[in-house]
């Protein structure tokens, strides 16, 4: 994946008319989620093609990894909304926008399955539970998954090999706190925000298990089915955390290589 006149190359493209105005050395990277379903992004990109929407951000990130972009990166895009960061107002000034498609905070309803604002489904699989950084309170987020995480990592390097006036990466939450929650906890922020500071090399954040026993679960929760059994002293890939919650691992040496799935994170060090 490069950029050329402003533009990724090899993916769609539709200028959006939620956009305006010259964007020069922008400084952050803001990540969102669409707060939609789908699979591709193509649900998410007629919405920023409305003219009544008016919003868009730049690229759109599908669940399977699909890649879109609705506004070039020399434009502003209509993104961040009331907006500030460090003491300076209105982000879109000043920054690249990236849709990730993730319906945010759901919700347990009284047939046990999870939903989202708009009533959709997602699977218990696809859930965990977490505190917002800014309110603390204990909701369900949408997970993220690996292929759209590691699609989202491309199009990160993309951008900020060709833009090296960026030095952050912030979420939305960031620059609008109280307003909006997006991309929210569920969101492995630190593993991009790494992207910036050159660890991009780094090798992936090993855990240790500390109890004789700890049950690999298929969700965050203890209702969820046993995968697998961890013992003490077993070493796991950290997916992502929510501290003192539950942890998305991957078994790498011990009992069961090669099981992905949660556990209860205060076993790990
Ligand atoms: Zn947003």
């Amino acid at each position: 994946m490069q950029i050329a006149n402003h533009k990724l190359t090899g993916c769609w493209h539709g200028p959006s008319p939620n956009s305006g105005g010259a964007l020069n050395n922008p400084s952050i990277l803001v990540m969102h989620f669409t707060a939609s379903g789908g699979a591709g992004p193509q649900g998410v990109r007629n919405y920023f093609l409305n003219p009544a929407a008016k919003a868009a951000a730049h690229v759109i990130v599908g669940r399977n990894g699909v890649v879109e972009q609705v506004v070039a990166f020399n434009v502003r895009g209509w993104h961040a909304g009331k907006s500030i960061w460090r003491g300076v107002r209105n982000c879109n000034d000043f920054s690249i926008g990236i849709e990730i498609d993730n319906w945010g905070a759901l919700t347990k309803t009284e047939d046990g399955k999870f939903r989202s604002y708009a009533g959709a489904v997602v699977a218990p699989a696809r859930v965990t539970q977490a505190r917002h950084k800014y309110d603390g309170v204990l909701r369900y987020w949408e997970i993220f998954d690996e292929v759209q995480l590691d699609a989202l990592a491309e199009v990160t390097k993309t951008i900020l090999a060709a833009y090296p006036s960026i030095t952050e990466i912030v979420g939305h939450d960031d620059i609008a706190p109280g307003r909006k929650s997006d991309p929210g906890p569920a969101f492995p922020m630190s593993r991009f925000t790494s992207l910036v500071t050159g660890r991009d090399d780094a090798p992936p954040t090993r855990r240790r298990v500390t109890a004789s026993r700890l049950n690999v679960r298929g969700g965050a929760g203890m209702q969820f089915e046993v995968l697998g059994q961890l013992q003490s002293g077993d070493m796991v890939d950290l997916l992502y955390d929510t501290p003192g919650m539950w942890a998305h691992i991957s078994c790498t040496l011990g009992h069961t290589p090669g099981v992905t799935g949660w556990v209860a994170d205060q076993y790990l060090r």
